[in-house]
């Protein structure tokens, strides 16, 4: 069986991957769960929502730069860059779509990539939408400005409550309806739509492997669940 996959992922032309908060665990950047998932003693569900940074929208920016610098100071690690590989490798029929919001993967060379959740890295004008990447941390002063209309702007992520960009959404649905392998790797698979991913990309005949070292409950239907860490589990398929 484990034969088997490593052979279908390279014979693979259309490969979807997704990732969440597991593959960057190994660069050190903490999950909602973890240990160094607070900030001042507040969870994310407190200050990730549009009423929280109505209240206070100084609190929330200071909560993100927070976690910007700490993104910041982590480096991709090997699961980052085996993906970035694989892109190459496959071209134009491969697309990573990632839940999280750190931006490894596109500092590790991912360019196919999909970040439903948005980025931490950005900012996103409240009055016309435009988004432009944050100043280097060091730099930073928040809350930032939009260079076109100059209103203030928000962070580029989807916070709790919000809807996912529809059209970011659709994209994602058909490339695992298409595939031929799908890899899901360190998501819990529990927070929609993207728990639902793996499922459809099964359901449609693709082969499914996971990489968790937890099940899921994507797990019963995977073709192959590897427990393992993402460096780990990416460089056994990949070698
Ligand atoms: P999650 O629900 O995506 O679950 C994390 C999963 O990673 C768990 O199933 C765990 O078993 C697995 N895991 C742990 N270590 C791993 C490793 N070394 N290799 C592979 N898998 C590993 O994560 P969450 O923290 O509950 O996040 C919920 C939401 O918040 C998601 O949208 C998530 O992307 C976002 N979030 C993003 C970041 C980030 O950008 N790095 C950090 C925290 C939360
Ligand atoms: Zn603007």
């Amino acid at each position: 069986m484990q034969e088997t996959a490593r052979k279908r992922l390279q014979q693979a032309e259309r490969v979807t991957v997704l990732t969440g908060a597991g593959i960057s665990a190994e660069s050190g950047v903490p999950t909602f769960r973890g240990a160094g998932g607070l900030w001042e003693g507040f969870r994310p569900e407190e200050l990730a929502t549009p009423e929280a940074y109505a209240r206070d929208p100084e609190k929330v920016w200071r909560w993100y730069a927070w976690r910007y610098q700490q993104v910041m100071e982590a480096e991709p690690n090997e699961a980052h860059y085996l993906l970035a590989r694989l892109e190459e490798e496959k071209g134009n029929g491969f697309l990573l779509v990632t839940q999280n919001v750190d931006g490894l993967h596109h500092r590790a060379g991912s360019r196919r990539l999909l970040e439903l959740h948005g980025s931490i890295t950005r900012a996103r004008c409240e009055r016309c939408g435009h988004r432009q990447p944050l100043p280097p941390p060091d730099e930073f002063e928040p809350p930032p400005y939009c260079e076109r209309c100059g209103s203030r702007m928000r962070p580029d992520v989807v916070w709790f409550g919000e809807f996912l960009d529809a059209d970011l959404l659709a994209r994602a649905e058909r490339a695992f309806m298409t595939s031929e392998v799908a890899l899901v790797i360190g998501t819990s698979a529990v927070v929609e739509p993207a728990a639902s991913l793996g499922r459809l990309a099964k359901a449609a005949g693709a082969y499914l492997i996971e990489i968790n070292p937890e099940a899921t409950p994507l797990t019963p239907l995977a073709d192959l669940s590897l427990r393992a860490g993402a460096a780990a589990g990416l460089r056994w398929l990949l070698e």
